[in-house]
C-alpha cells in the first residue's frame, strides 16, 4: 500500500447506501406530515438507543406504520430521515415505554447483550444494542440505524439551550432545535476522532486501554481538538500515547460512529521512530506487531486479539492492510 484512500472505503459498516436525506423538505412540515402518513412510510421505533430487529441469518430492522400502537408511548414527533427510492423513512423515540418483567440491568452498558420484546411487536422481534448487530445489517439498515441512534442521542443530551438554558423546541423534521427565549438555533453535533493505522515496514502499532478484555489490542485513536488539522491530531495522539513520531499522514476511510456522536477518520501514518514509551494515563500497553502475527491472531483467537470487532473501522482498516488492497 502506498497511502491513499482505501478502495471501496464506503463499504465500511455505516458507510451508507445512498439514502437521500431530502434536507430540502425539512422546512416543509406539511409535506413531511403527508409522507409520514402515506402508506409507503416506514417508521423505526427506537427505545433507549436500542433498535428492533428480526431475522435468523441476517438481521433486519423492524419498521412500522406511523399510527402503529408501538408508538403509543412516544413523546416527541418522528424524525424525518429521508427517502430511498419511493420509500420515506422516519424514526421515533419510544424510550418512555417501560419493559415490565424484562432484563433491563444492562441498559446503557457498552456490552449490553440483553434483548427486550414489546407487546405490540411480534414475539421474534426484539430490541438489541446496535453494536451487537451492526455488521449483520444491510448497508441501508445500517445507515438508517446510525442516523436514528445518533440524532436521538443528540435530542436526549441537548434538550436545553446551550446559551441560556431554556428548554428548546425540535424543528426541521428533527434536525434542528430552537430556543424561543434567545432565538438561537442548534444542530446535531458530530465529534471527529482520528484513528491511526501506524506502520513501520511490515509492522503495525497497536495499543490497549485500561478495562478492555484481556489480550485485546486495537488501533490508537483520539478526539481532535479545536484549531487542529487531521494530520496534526494524528501526530499528537500517537506521540502522546506512545512517544512514537510520525512522518507522512494520509486519509484512508471514515465511519460514522453513533456511540454517541463520533466520526471516525481513519488515517495511514508512517512512523519515523520505533521506541515505545506509553502514557499510562491514556493507554495500558502498546506494541508493534507484524502482518503474520495479526493473521495468526485472527485465525486462532485466544490469548491476544487484535481489533476483533467486526463492523468497527479498526477491523476494516486492518483487514484491508492484510489483504494489501490499501492503494
Ligand atoms: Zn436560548
Amino acid at each position: 500500500m502506498t497511502g491513499s484512500a482505501v478502495r471501496h472505503a464506503e463499504t465500511v459498516t455505516f458507510g451508507g447506501a445512498g439514502l437521500d436525506r431530502s434536507s430540502d423538505l425539512r422546512t416543509e412540515a406539511g409535506k413531511i406530515s403527508r409522507l409520514l402518513n402515506s402508506r409507503a412510510a416506514q417508521v423505526l421505533p427506537v427505545w433507549r438507543s436500542k433498535l428492533p430487529i428480526e431475522g435468523a441469518t441476517q438481521d433486519r430492522l423492524v419498521f412500522r406504520p406511523a399510527n402503529d400502537p408501538v408508538f403509543a408511548d412516544a413523546t416527541n414527533t418522528p424524525v424525518f430521515l429521508g427517502q430511498h427510492g419511493k420509500t420515506p423513512y422516519f424514526a421515533r423515540d419510544i424510550s418512555a415505554w417501560r419493559a415490565p418483567e424484562q432484563d433491563t440491568s444492562q441498559l446503557g452498558s457498552f456490552t449490553d447483550s440483553s434483548e427486550q420484546t414489546h407487546p405490540d411487536l411480534k414475539p421474534d422481534q426484539r430490541f438489541v444494542e446496535l453494536r451487537r448487530i451492526m455488521a449483520r445489517l444491510s448497508p441501508l439498515d445500517a445507515e438508517i440505524a446510525a442516523m436514528a441512534v445518533g440524532v436521538f442521542s443528540w435530542h436526549r443530551h441537548h434538550s436545553h439551550c446551550s446559551r441560556c438554558g431554556v428548554k428548546t423546541e425540535i424543528a426541521q423534521g428533527g434536525w434542528q432545535s430552537r430556543c424561543s427565549s434567545c432565538n438561537s438555533l442548534h444542530f446535531p453535533r458530530t465529534d471527529p476522532v482520528v484513528i491511526m493505522h501506524v506502520t513501520c515496514g511490515n509492522q503495525l502499532l497497536v495499543g490497549r486501554s485500561p478495562g478492555w478484555p484481556e489480550g485485546m489490542y486495537s488501533l490508537l485513536a483520539g478526539f481532535m481538538e479545536p484549531g487542529e488539522t487531521i494530520e496534526a491530531a494524528v501526530r499528537r495522539e500517537v506521540f502522546e500515547e506512545t512517544r512514537v513520531t510520525i512522518g507522512a499522514v494520509s486519509y484512508l476511510a471514515s465511519q460514522p460512529w453513533p456511540f454517541p456522536s463520533s466520526l471516525m477518520i481513519g488515517c495511514l501514518a508512517r512512523a519515523t521512530s520505533r521506541d515505545i514509551t506509553i502514557d499510562p494515563v491514556e493507554i495500558e500497553d502498546a506494541k508493534w506487531i507484524s502482518r503474520e502475527q495479526v493473521l495468526e491472531g485472527w485465525a486462532n483467537p485466544g490469548s491476544t486479539s487484535i481489533a476483533m470487532r467486526k463492523g468497527a473501522i479498526a477491523h476494516f482498516l486492518i483487514k484491508n492492510w492484510l489483504s494489501d488492497i490499501l492503494s
